[in-house]
């Protein structure tokens, strides 16, 4: 599970120069169709080995002045109430206002965890501000500089429990909810497929003021299990008939595929896996992302057999690296075939998951070693000497060798493929890091 962490505050403590600070570069989730009124911004938040979604509350300051008020008190329960952590900020240079006093005892009722943010602290300015902020009954407040970058290891610290990183969170056993992407080539059904999951059209229908959220992320539960899709509204969009196609669902799609744990790659099945969809895989498994095939439209499909061969031998050809990748046929418009998909989810999600322990790998490792030696380097051969799991989600294994830099791709791409085979890890990316040196474990 993703964590959210809400930025909350009054205006112009900072809260979007942290936001920007946080998800940098990457596209914040803002929703650019003409008439949506957006009041938070979403985006994907790096901090160090931390990744949590982020929401900024700053929109409404542009709101009418008379309405400011009640719209930033809603807006903020709401961001408090629906998010795992809340960051409160103040400006320490300002000192406490009676606004900041309004906010932390708004923030206080909830059980929502707070963490207290003095900004504008760079270079160790406004101390007295920060030391004000004890008035607030809310602890110490964390000193940053969102603008000048300064103090974001204390945030790390302040955050680290309740965010986690990656592995941290598979570490943590029980997932709540699984997080997807739906991606794919314009009208290959994705909206319908969509609507289709969440068994309603509150989805994807064009959002009034106020139902913003429900455009940006939607919940569902199958069996038990919740399952999560944000930024709908990237679906929702009807490319212009003078968009770059190509371009457009590829910035879409890496976008979604920031959130997502398992990405369902929707693709036609009357066209079988053209160009694009591979091109679209193959970002899905560079990006470390469990993927799903689903061949939508199977109810228009003459030959289903045949059909489904050249979609399994285009995947084995074409994505070698990833054997043994799922396809779900389905039809998402008549809804034949779409109990299937929520399992096959499950299954790719828990194998994303999979921890293997160092025993079992490293008896497979001298294995295949015996059974496949590495070729001679410059008459050398190159030592294999020890492998670990590094980290889940992918699955990925630091293997300690002799000279790493000697050792050829494709005998990497043999290692990858035996231990996919032997641990029974189909359909999702693996990765071998390759390191110098001895077991790093043995001691001494
Ligand atoms: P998107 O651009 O990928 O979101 O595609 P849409 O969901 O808007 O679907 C594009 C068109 O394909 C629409 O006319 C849908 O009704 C149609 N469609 C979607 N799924 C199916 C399906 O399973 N079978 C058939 N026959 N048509 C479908």
């Amino acid at each position: 599970m993703v964590v959210t962490v809400a930025i909350v505050g009054r205006p112009n403590v900072g809260k979007s120069t942290l936001f920007n600070r946080l998800v940098g570069r990457r596209a914040a989730i803002v929703d650019s169709e003409p008439g949506v009124t957006r009041d938070r911004r979403e985006g994907v938040a790096r901090l160090g080995p931390l990744r949590f979604r982020v929401w900024d509350t700053a929109g409404f300051e542009t709101a009418a002045p008379t309405s400011l008020r009640g719209r930033m008190r809603a807006q903020t329960e709401r961001a408090a109430a629906e998010a795992d952590v809340a960051l409160l900020l103040i400006d320490a240079r300002a000192g406490v206002t009676p606004l900041d006093e309004q906010f932390a005892g708004l923030l206080r009722k909830r059980t929502t965890p707070l963490i207290l943010v003095a900004n504008k602290c760079e270079g160790g300015a406004a101390e007295a501000g920060r030391l004000d902020a004890f008035s607030l009954g809310l602890g110490a407040a964390v000193p940053i500089s969102a603008e000048h970058g300064e103090g974001l290891e204390l945030l790390y610290e302040a955050l680290e429990v309740y965010a986690g990183d990656d592995d941290a969170a598979s570490a943590g056993g029980a997932d709540p909810v699984i997080d997807l992407a739906v991606i794919g080539r314009p009208n290959v059904g994705k909206s319908t497929l969509v609507n289709r999951l969440v068994g309603e059209d509150r989805a994807l229908t064009a959002p009034e003021p106020g139902t913003t959220r429900d455009a940006i992320a939607v919940e569902w539960t199958v069996e038990g299990q919740r399952y999560r899709l944000t930024d709908t509204a990237g679906l929702r969009r009807k490319s212009r008939v003078d968009e770059d196609l190509e371009r457009l669902s590829a910035s879409d799609s890496r976008r979604a595929l920031a959130l997502a744990e398992v990405t369902l790659l929707v693709i036609d099945a009357q066209q079988g896996l053209e160009k694009q969809d591979l091109a679209l895989a193959r970002l899905c498994t560079e990006e470390g992302r469990a993927p799903v095939v689903v061949a939508n439209k199977w109810d228009l499909v003459e030959d289903p057999a045949r059909a489904r061969r050249r979609i399994a031998d285009r995947l084995r050809r074409s994505l070698p690296q990833v054997k043994g990748i799922r396809v779900v046929t389905l039809s998402a418009l008549h809804g034949a075939g779409v109990a299937a998909l929520p399992p096959a989810i499950n299954a790719v999600h828990a194998l994303w998951n999979r921890r293997i322990d160092t025993a079992p790998l490293n008896q497979w490792l001298g294995e295949a070693e015996a059974r496949h030696p590495p070729p001679l380097v410059r008459g050398r051969r190159i030592r294999l000497k020890y492998v670990t799991q590094a980290k889940a989600r992918p699955p990925t294994f630091a293997l300690f060798v002799s000279r790493p830099g000697g050792l050829p791709d494709s005998y990497v791409r043999f290692l990858e493929n035996d231990l996919r085979k032997r641990f029974a890890l189909p359909g999702v990316p693996i990765r071998i890091v390759l390191r110098k040196g001895r077991n790093p474990y043995a001691g001494g």
